[in-house]
């Protein structure tokens, strides 16, 4: 059985997955204004969404240790809120969840 760092980030992966492609499907049709994107927080109930713009949800998620989610499915023990807006928090995963992503996303390079 997976541990709870384990389970959260890997229902993260699939909602990330999800709400990249919409991204990038916004951008090859050119659309403007607001796109529904999955919460991404651990909870494997949640099929939620935020609208936001594509361009806004690219920036945020530039940060690989940076999700969106609903408030109130913030979870402390993995992550803590580094953004707080009306319809959704930023999350940055902290201590294991943070080390998982390192671990299956290996990266040379950093973004300053
Ligand atoms: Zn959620």
């Amino acid at each position: 059985m997976m541990d709870f760092a384990e389970r959260a980030a890997r229902n993260e992966e699939v909602f990330r997955n999800v709400n990249e492609g919409i991204a990038a499907g916004a951008e090859q049709h050119s659309l403007s204004g607001t796109l529904p994107f999955h919460c991404e927080c651990d909870r494997v109930s949640c099929f939620d969404t935020i609208e936001m713009a594509s361009a806004r949800y690219e920036q945020i998620v530039r940060n690989r240790y940076c999700f969106v989610v609903i408030p109130g499915h913030e979870e402390p023990r993995i992550e803590r809120i580094v953004e707080t807006e009306p319809d959704f928090l930023v999350v940055e995963k902290i201590g294991e969840a943070r080390e998982k992503i390192d671990r299956d996303h290996p990266q040379p390079h950093h973004h300053g």
